[in-house]
């Protein structure tokens, strides 16, 4: 690795830090360590980059801004690739054009700052606009579909090519790139509508107030954890089990909200992921549910993401 770090130097591609723990990367604020982060510079240092990556086969991933990943606590034997340059903005009447990296709270707010109504619902999610294309994030029975009209991307033959909505096959809490390894967001065009801008701002100050009222926001966590089955509401679901307050180590389900796992101080990628597989098993042994985890599971071994 350390020869691999020295040829990312050497090629200028972008900055980088060796050896970060990645718990300061995650907004659950647990995690080993990882080998590498890299911030591209651009899109040709990304390129660059790629083609050492497939050239060393190693192991790579796209992180945002680690608002719905549970990395273990295991040394990860790769390379983490920021996409924080990628923060280019561009408003052309009601579109926007945005990098992957620009953060998605602050894109909510520019949009309705310039009466560009849509994108309310996205003023509350921690995450960068790569992250969000990648989950289809939501809420307020709107999400990253209802809004988008393109995604640029760079394909694993490091071609950059853009996806009609259409070809992202946005599904709930779903899309193209899930599916499709090797595929990096690398920005995208949402379409909106016109509004007020008083009245948008004032749609995000209500919805600001009721996810703190609601949402344990004064904990590390990486929001809700499982994705609703048909019809019903996970967090509903996990405090019926009875499970709110449940603890292990330094992880613990939210009394506040039961699809929410925090770091009350100090716990581990474990810990979270013991509350994990616990409320999977009572929720299957209980209502016969299978409850499917919404947050990737990263740099955990096949045997442990099979309880996925
Ligand atoms: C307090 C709190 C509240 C939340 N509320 C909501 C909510 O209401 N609705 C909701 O949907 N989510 C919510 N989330 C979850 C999370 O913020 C979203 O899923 C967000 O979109 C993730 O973005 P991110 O940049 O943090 O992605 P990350 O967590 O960094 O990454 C998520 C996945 O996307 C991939 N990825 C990231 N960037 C790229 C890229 N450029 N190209 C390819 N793949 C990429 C990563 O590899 C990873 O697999 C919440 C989280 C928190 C902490």
């Amino acid at each position: 690795m350390k020869e691999i770090i020295n040829e990312i130097m050497k090629k200028n591609i972008g900055d980088i830090k060796v050896s970060p723990s990645l718990s300061r990367y995650t907004t659950y604020k647990v995690g080993g360590t990882a080998s590498v982060i890299v911030y591209p510079k651009n899109i040709d240092s990304l390129v660059s980059l790629m083609e050492i990556i497939n050239e060393h086969d190693i192991k790579y991933i796209v992180l945002g801004n680690g608002s719905n990943v549970l990395f273990s606590d295991d040394l990860y034997e790769g390379i983490v690739i920021k996409l924080d340059k990628f923060d280019n903005i561009e408003f052309q009447d009601n579109k926007v054009m945005v990098g992957a990296g620009y953060s998605l709270i602050k894109l909510s707010l520019e949009c309705a700052k310039r009466g560009l109504a849509g994108l309310e619902f996205a003023s509350g999610i921690p995450g960068t606009v790569g992250g969000a294309v990648f989950m289809n994030a939501g809420a307020y029975n709107s999400d990253i579909k209802s809004v988008i009209k393109d995604v640029i991307v760079l394909t694993p033959e490091l071609k950059v090519i853009t996806l009609s909505k259409s070809e992202m096959k946005f599904n709930y809490r779903e899309s193209f790139l899930q599916h499709h390894k090797g595929y990096i967001c690398l920005g995208a065009t949402f379409k909106l509508g016109h509004g007020e801008r008083s009245e948008l701002e004032e749609i995000i100050k209500e919805r600001k107030l009721a996810r703190k009222r609601t949402q344990p926001l004064e904990y590390p966590s990486a929001g809700s954890v499982f994705r609703n089955p048909p019809g019903l509401f996970s967090g509903k679901l996990i405090e019926d089990l009875g499970l709110k307050g449940y603890q292990v180590g330094g992880a613990m389900i939210s009394p506040k909200h039961a699809n929410f796992i925090i770091n009350i101080g100090g716990a581990t990628a474990s810990d979270i992921k013991n509350i994990i597989d616990f409320v999977k098993l009572e929720a299957k042994q209980k209502y016969n549910i299978n409850l499917r985890v919404e947050q990737r599971l990263i740099n955990w071994s096949e045997n442990e993401k099979e309880k996925e």
